[in-house]
């Protein structure tokens, strides 16, 4: 849980989760199971237990002491729908984003199918004005299928992360979404992203209005890679579209 991210598009991190397993190949070199299993075995640290599935209900707490209102991805750590976190317990993450309505949650899973049924299952959660949902996007066997099923949920912000894009998307479809992001894969073992890739991507975007984010090119050294497409940075939000983003503005 981190008070400020150096996630380019959020401005902070809340892990009422901890830990995951791999689903799709978007999970391959998983910056979080890289961090968290770097403590495994050592006592009394957070990640004492590596990357395996921890709930942490003490942490519920935190965004109610947040005073400051703020962008907050949740479980940056983890993934909210992981068939391991009981349906209560994301039934408490959502009643603490329902109540404490200062902060903008960001709220982004590789699950869509159990995202679908918790949320169908839910409606007193359809639709809060400050909890956008996202689905990650890798490639078109496992992201894009995520796509259609986020196109059914009730939220203000319905957004993408596509992030490693680690193929060409062809046509894809972004009626009913409203905000993107792009990056590529970064470390070491980093896959390459093609420009062409993220700019077709960004030219659908513009085509149908929707908020484009180029978070990053990645590579071994990211930070000299930059974050630049085509001569400029894209630092689009979704201004308008729920909660404005704290701090933020929307580049033309
Ligand atoms: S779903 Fe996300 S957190 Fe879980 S293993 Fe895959 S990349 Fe890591």
């Amino acid at each position: 849980m981190a008070e400020k991210s150096e996630i380019e598009w959020t401005d902070a991190t809340w892990n009422p989760v901890t830990g995951c397993t791999k689903i799709s190949p978007g999970c391959l070199h998983c910056y979080a199971e890289t961090f968290a299993e770097r403590w495994r075995g050592i006592p009394g640290h957070p990640y004492e237990q590596g990357f395996d599935l921890r709930l942490w209900p003490s942490r519920l707490a935190a965004p109610a002491n947040w005073k400051a209102p703020r962008m907050i991805f949740v479980n940056s750590m983890s993934d909210l729908f992981h068939e391991a976190v009981p349906d209560s317990f994301i039934e408490s993450v959502f009643r603490v984003m329902s109540t404490i309505r200062r902060h903008t949650y960001q709220v982004l899973t590789k699950r869509a199918g159990r995202l679908a049924i918790w949320h169908a299952a839910h409606p007193q959660f359809w639709d809060l004005p400050n909890v956008w949902i996202g689905v990650s996007v890798e490639d078109r066997r496992f992201g894009v299928p995520r796509v259609r099923v986020l196109k059914d949920i009730r939220a203000p912000v319905k957004f993408l992360s596509i992030e490693p894009l680690l193929e060409d998307l062809g046509e894809l479809d972004l009626d009913g979404i409203d905000w993107v992001i792009v990056g590529g894969e970064s470390g070491v073992r980093a896959r390459p992203m093609k420009s062409e890739w993220a700019t077709s991507i960004r030219d659908r975007c513009q085509a149908q209005d929707v908020p484009f984010f180029f978070k990053q090119w990645g590579g071994i050294r990211k930070a000299a890679m930059g974050r630049r497409l085509d001569g400029r940075t894209w630092d689009e939000f979704p201004i308008g579209r729920g909660r404005a983003p704290i701090g933020r503005v929307a580049t033309p």
